[in-house]
């Protein structure tokens, strides 16, 4: 099995080398990813300039570009075979709710997934200060679970699975239960400074945060314990409202 493995806390991040690790015995394994941290860039590409990969050793690659950048050029032109699969984090942080829309790592497996790719992201949804000590208590049970996921008899078509690991001892983690996207609600996330030289600036990020989502949301499986697997698609019509709105052309 070929696994292509990126994220977008940049190559140098230590969530991608306990991904490694977790990975290892998977198969044969590429890494493809950015140059620098590119966390909240979505599923952003760069038009505007080249994008020139350094080779870092045997199949091991870092990219000026974003965590799509890196799965395209990596499916595309790096990588002798296409992957069986597109793994991207772990992200330093959580990837729930809305998180979704900005994430590089949840783009990453969209990215995987947009090439007819099976495709797995997979965040640390503790506080950062503590993601060392903890992610590598889990990684055995990241192991196990990536190992399933990837022997699963059918993948499911068209969907990623969206991974968030509780910031807890590997011991403490009760089991994994598949989810739903809660809602993630932000508060004085923009805050108002002043440069060196007094003039006003504004720094996006921090603040308080709030969520709310069902028992089967994945907020509420991570606090209670467990890991969080949800299962996400591209498509993001609203299917309910096509019936709800059938009649709206009606009056024209
Ligand atoms: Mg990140």
């Amino acid at each position: 099995m070929r696994i292509l493995l990126s994220n977008d806390d940049g190559i140098l991040a230590r969530g991608l080398g306990v991904l490694e690790k977790a990975c290892e015995s998977l198969g044969e394994l590429t890494v493809v990813a950015p140059d620098r941290e590119q966390s909240a860039t979505s599923h952003s590409l760069t038009l505007h300039h080249p994008l020139r990969p350094v080779r870092l050793g045997e199949r091991r690659w870092q990219v000026d570009g974003t965590p799509t950048d890196s799965v395209l050029l990596g499916v595309g032109v790096l990588m002798e075979e296409k992957p069986d699969f597109v793994i991207s984090g772990i992200n330093h942080g959580p990837n729930m709710g809305e998180d979704v829309l900005y994430s590089g790592t949840v783009a990453a497996a969209m990215e995987g997934l947009a090439l007819g790719i099976p495709s797995i992201a997979v965040s640390f949804s503790g506080t950062v200060l503590r993601a060392d000590a903890l992610l590598d208590s889990q990684t055995e049970l990241l192991a196990r679970l990536l190992g399933h996921l990837t022997s699963l008899p059918s993948f499911p078509p068209d969907t990623l699975l969206n991974v968030n690991l509780p910031g807890i001892e590997a011991s403490q983690i009760k089991g994994v239960k598949l989810t739903r996207l809660g809602r993630r609600v932000f508060s004085d996330s923009i805050t108002r400074m002043k440069d060196p030289w007094g003039r006003e600036i504004f720094w996006v990020g921090g603040g308080s945060v709030e969520w709310s989502g069902p028992a089967d949301s994945d907020f509420a499986t991570v606090k209670d314990g467990y890991i969080s697997v949800t299962p996400l698609h591209l498509d993001l019509t609203h299917r309910d409202q096509l019936d709800a709105s059938a009649d709206w052309w009606r009056e024209l």
